[in-house]
Formats: C-alpha cells, structure tokens, sequence
C-alpha cells in the first residue's frame, strides 16, 4: 500500500480535525505485521496551546461544568452505551497499534463503557459538609468544584482503559481535558473523540493532541491554564511530569511502573497459584504495569512449583493477535523489544539460570516476539529483580520464612501490587499487612475495577484512580462562611 493511501490521523480540537502546526506526521505501525498503517499528527507547542485553549474556554464560558451534575451523568452514561456500540471498531484499531490479543482488547473497551457507567452515577453523588464552627453568628460549609483542565498522557499498552480512568471521572467533576496518547498508539484515542458529539458532551470539552512526549507532552503539563496532571507511563518520564508540573503548582496523579512481587507459600493451592502467576506475568506479553514480575517461591516448594510452571506455559500458542486462539502476542513497540533483550542477556550475564524461554522469534510476524521466559537463581539485588522489564519474563526468587519473604517483597523502590497465595488465614493477613503496595491480591492475581482504587506506593506513583474518592483528583474544596449575624465584629477591639 502507498503511503499516500494510508488512513491518517489530525489532532482533535474544539469538535474536529485540526492539521498539526508544523504540518508534520508520525508513522504509526502494526507489531504483528511490522507495517505501517497510519499516520498521526506531529505535535509541538503550538499544538498543544491550541487544544488548551479550547479546553479552557469549554471551562471557562461553555456549558459543561455548568450543567447539573445530573445532567452531566445521563451524557457520560449515553457515552458508555456508546463505547459499547463500537467496541469492535475501537478495539480494531487498539488492537492493531499495539498488538495485543484482540480478545484481551475487545474486552477492555467493553469495561471502558462500565467505566463511563460508573462515573456517570458518582456525577450527582458528592455531597459536601456543613461544618461545626466555634465562631458565632456564621455559618459554614464546603462546595466541590472542578479544577479546570486536565492534562492526560497516557501510554501504550491499555490506552483507552488507561485515558477513562482519568478521563470518565475528571468528566463527572466538570472538567474538561486535552488527552494525549502515546505515540504509538493515538488513534483509537481519535476515534474515540469522535463519539462526545453523539453524547451531548460539547465540542472542546475533551480534546486530544498526538506526538512525542518532550515535543508536546511537555507543553502540556507546562501550559498555565492546565490544572491538574494524570498521567500513566514509564518512572522517567513520570519524574520528568512530577518536576515541570511542579513548577506550576499543579496537582498530579502519577501512575508509574511496578516489580510486583508474587509470593507463594509451601500450604497454598499450587494449582490455583500457577495460573494466577502466568496471568500475572504472561498476560499481554508481561507489558502490564501490575505484572507480578518477581515470583517469590518457599524454598521446600521450589523445585516443584517452577517445574508445574514449565509445564503450564510449554503449550502457551504464540502469533497472530487477531487470531481467537492466539494466546501471546507480539511485543508492542520496537523499541520495548529491544529493551526485554537486553535485560534477558543481562540477566544471563548476572548468573541467572534461564529454564524456559529467553528467544525471540523472528519466524513469527515481523520478529517483534519474546518467548515467555523464567529465570531461577535470581537474587533479589540483581537488575533483574530491581528494575521493570515490562515483558514476559519471570525472575524467581527463594525464600526460607514469612519474615524473609516480606524482607525481599519490599526490598525494592517500587510498591505498585502484590500478591500472597496461602490457605492460611492469619498468614495471609499478617501479609496483606505489611506488604508496601497499593494494591494486594490474596489467592487471586489482576483483579481490578472501576469501583476500586488502584495506584502506587513509593516509586509506583501519588494518587489513586478508579473508585469513588478519586472523583476529588479533579475537584477543588471550597469552604463558605456566611455571616447570619448582622453585626460585624469592629477589628479594633478585642473580644
Ligand atoms: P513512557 O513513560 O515512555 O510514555 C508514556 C507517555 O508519556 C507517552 O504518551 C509519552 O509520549 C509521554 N511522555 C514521555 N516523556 C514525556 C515528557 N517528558 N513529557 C510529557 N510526556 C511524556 O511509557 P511507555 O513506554 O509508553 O509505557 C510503558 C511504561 O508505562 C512502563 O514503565 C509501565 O510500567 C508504565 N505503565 C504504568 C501503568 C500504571 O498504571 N502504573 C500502566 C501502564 C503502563
């Protein structure tokens, strides 16, 4: 196919199509086939600027944060009936971006419309207070008020489950927002655009600008009329966001990488637990940030446990995403590929022993695969341990003791999940205890949902999303004293 016949993708300002100021355009490519099948728009700051400004004047002069919360709910929820009514175009072409199982895809922008659902709901649900006082003769109580624009950058393996866990809440607060995806992955973030119009949400309410992080991420964060920043991606360029939004006396969510630990127990179900792990690490090629990456093993199950791991995994079928029995597909990015090499050879050079895995399969589509891989002898100091791979690949850990599986489980900068499988009780909660991670999964991996919050500790991020407290990320508290006493107090006399 011609260049000059592929699809290509504008920026989306104020209800359509907007050219990008420099007149430039990035490729945007399918991992299976290795083509490309799409152009996006190249941002910079003009870009960035422009869609801004029609967020903040939807803000500031348009109808939507003035609309009754009620009102605002019954469109977000048209929104989610909507998501639902595309999913199979939407999912297409997330599907062909990044390359992840279509099945896996279809049924996350299904939940997407839940998402939507959900917030819709909260929208006219968030009650204020009347405070106690011990002034006489006033009165005072809280108002919740949306902060503004928000910025929203998102990366490429979830992208619009990740854009409406910001997105549907900041919308319910009355918010309006400038979304921008990765660049490997915008369009179904365009797409998806398309859809506010039929929902009532008016043009300029949510906007979306494609391009490169420093080139027009950083315009964004760093633009004045921005409020609040949420943002999904890689610890760098979350440090990166944290300092320039700084600047501006912003707020941030931050929802960075994860090493989560798995930690098995010798009287857990052994069976229920190897699923949990290859779900844990295996699904959508281990580029998930909650991956349970470090699989912590009792000492007296070790052997036994990798061995029925082995096993699971041997008939795991590799290929085409598109395909319903596909069961692994390609790595997302070439760039991502690359990076899993080279920490599976850095793992082998460091004295990690590679019991299953550790190729990439150039027989397969473009190339762009890894076989799901697990290291044994891995110690918990080693880079393998320590730093995200954001792949397919298991580093197993031992441990002797309960003590010494919470010492390695926390010895590491990350705090995003964990998980514990064990039948006992009083062990399980000990663990759940003291286990530094935002969330913990007892006997189960993954689960998550719009009606539960989700987020870092330590380098894993600040704030939280999904559930109902985090419709306050995108809400200011305002405190109202209204005098009932006529009579105000002379400031020149003490009372
Ligand atoms: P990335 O951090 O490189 O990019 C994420 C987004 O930020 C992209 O849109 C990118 O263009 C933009 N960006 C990059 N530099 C920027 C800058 N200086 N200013 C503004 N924007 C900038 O991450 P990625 O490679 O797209 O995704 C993989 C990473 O994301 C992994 O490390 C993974 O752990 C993390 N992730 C975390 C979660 C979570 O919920 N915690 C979910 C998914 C992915």
């Amino acid at each position: 196919m011609g260049s000059e016949t592929l699809p290509r993708y504008e920026h989306w300002i104020e209800g359509a199509d907007a050219a990008p100021a420099s007149g430039r355009y990035l490729p945007t490519e399918d991992p299976f086939s290795g083509r490309v099948w799409a152009s996006i728009a190249r941002g910079d700051a003009e870009d960035a600027r422009r869609a801004v400004e029609s967020a903040h004047r939807a803000f500031t002069t348009g109808p939507w944060p003035r609309l009754t919360a009620s009102e605002r709910g019954r469109r977000l929820w048209r929104l989610g009936d909507l998501i639902v009514a595309h999913v199979d175009h939407l999912a297409e072409i997330e599907q062909r971006d990044n390359g992840k199982l279509g099945t896996e895809v279809r049924a996350q922008v299904r939940y997407m419309g839940d998402y939507f659902r959900y917030y819709a709901g909260l929208a006219d649900k968030i009650e204020s207070s009347v405070l106690p006082t011990d002034k006489p003769g006033v009165f005072a109580y809280t108002r919740y008020e949306p902060k503004g624009v928000i910025a929203i950058i998102t990366p490429w393996n979830s992208p619009l489950t990740l854009t409406s866990w910001k997105l549907a809440p900041a919308l319910a607060a009355g918010c309006t927002a400038v979304v921008k995806p990765s660049e490997f992955t915008s369009a179904s973030m365009i797409e998806f655009a398309r859809l506010m119009e039929q929902a009532g949400i008016p043009a300029g309410v949510v906007n979306v600008v494609t391009g490169l992080g420093p080139e027009v991420g950083e315009a964004l964060v760093t633009h004045p009329a921005v409020a609040h920043v949420g943002f999904t991606g890689g610890t760098v360029a979350g440090r990166r966001i944290y300092e320039l939004a700084a600047r501006g006396l912003k707020t941030v969510t931050l929802e960075l990488g994860g090493k989560s630990p798995n930690v098995v127990f010798e009287d857990a179900d052994l069976e229920q637990a190897v699923k949990g792990t290859v779900s844990g690490i295996f699904a959508a090629s281990g580029q998930s940030c909650q991956a349970g990456s470090r699989l912590l093993l009792q000492s007296s199950i070790h052997d036994r446990f990798v061995g029925m791991l082995v096993d699971f995994i041997a008939s795991a079928k590799l290929g085409d995403p598109a395909l319903p029995d596909t069961q692994i597909g390609p790595i997302s990015t070439r760039p991502q590929f690359d990076k899993i090499m080279s920490y599976i050879e850095l793992a082998k050079s460091d004295g990690a022993r590679c019991v299953f895995g550790g190729r990439s399969r150039p027989d397969l589509g473009a190339g762009q695969f890894v076989e799901p891989t697990i290291f044994v002898d891995v110690r918990n100091d080693m880079r393998i341990a320590q730093e995200e791979v954001f792949g397919p690949v298991l580093s197993v850990i031992r441990f002797d003791d309960e003590e010494d599986a919470i010492r390695i489980a926390n010895d590491i900068e990350f705090g995003l999940a964990a998980a514990v499988w064990t039948r006992d009780l009083r062990r399980a909660m000990m663990m759940t205890e003291r286990l530094q991670a935002g969330t913990v999964w007892v006997n189960n991996y993954r689960a998550t949902s719009f009606t539960s919050p989700f987020g870092g500790y330590k380098a894993s991020g600040i704030g939280r999303e999904s559930g109902s407290e985090t419709i306050k990320e995108y809400l200011n508290t305002k405190c109202v004293w209204v005098s009932s006493d006529l009579d105000v107090p002379n400031p020149f006399i003490r009372r």
